[in-house]
């Protein structure tokens, strides 16, 4: 039985576009174009996985996500139309798998909603079998992954801290100052990439086919647990 895609959206030929792609991918899809019925359907029939514009009549996309959450937990991709919006989203924490803005090509529609559909389908074992090959040891700031010790400096362990104990989350470059910067003020955003990218070299000795730390484009960054066997 295939996904199925609900497409909240209100300018019809953004909404066909995306119809025709997913089809094509082998997902069903339905599409509403007013907030209201986009959460009528949510709660009523839930899908797999919802497209949800935030500028929407009726309602707009934030309250839908609002609503629905209190009684799904099915996964979202909130569309927004400006991405200096989505530091504010994610700092409202609205509860979105992921964020694609406008303009977009369709084709990364349909890999978003391909690898948050991969994430969220995983059963608990499988996450857990996942989340065992990575072990934390705050006392002494000491990763290991599958057993090899992996030497971080006190900083890098702190910003894999952060990024793993919430999977697949999307946090930006000011969030992660804050949480795991919080000794230093003067860390700069660039600073925080640059640890990445030692994060990401020196995760990649132990899996070298698998991208720990995702980015996000204009965003920020998410911990990706491989799935189980990867
Ligand atoms: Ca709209």
């Amino acid at each position: 039985m295939s996904l199925r895609i609900l497409i909240v959206e209100d300018e019809p030929d953004i909404a066909s576009v995306l119809q025709d792609y997913l089809r094509v991918a082998g997902y069903e899809t339905e599409h509403v174009s007013d907030g209201p019925t986009g959460l009528d359907r949510l709660l009523k029939d839930p899908p797999d996985l919802t497209l949800l514009d935030i500028m929407l009549p009726g309602m707009d996309g934030l309250a839908v996500l609002r609503e629905a959450r209190a009684h799904t937990h099915r996964p979202v991709i909130l569309i927004t139309a400006r991405i200096e919006e989505v530091d504010r989203l994610l700092g409202l924490d609205a509860g979105a798998d992921d964020y694609i803005c406008k303009p977009f090509s369709p084709r990364e529609v349909v890999a978003r909603v391909r690898a948050v559909l991969r994430r969220t389908q995983a059963g608990p074992d499988e996450a857990a079998a996942a989340g065992r090959a990575l072990v934390l040891d705050e006392a002494r700031w000491q990763a290991t992954l599958d057993g090899a010790a992996l030497s971080l400096t006190r900083r890098e362990f702190h910003l894999l801290q952060v990024l793993a104990r919430s999977p697949g989350r999307i946090f930006s470059r000011a969030q992660l100052l804050d949480l795991a910067y919080d000794d230093d003020a003067d860390v700069t955003e660039r600073a925080v990439d640059s640890h990445v990218k030692n994060l990401r070299r020196k995760l990649a000795v132990a899996a070298p086919a698998h991208e720990w730390i995702r980015s996000v484009y204009g965003v920020g960054f998410a911990f990706e647990p491989p799935s189980a066997g990867a």
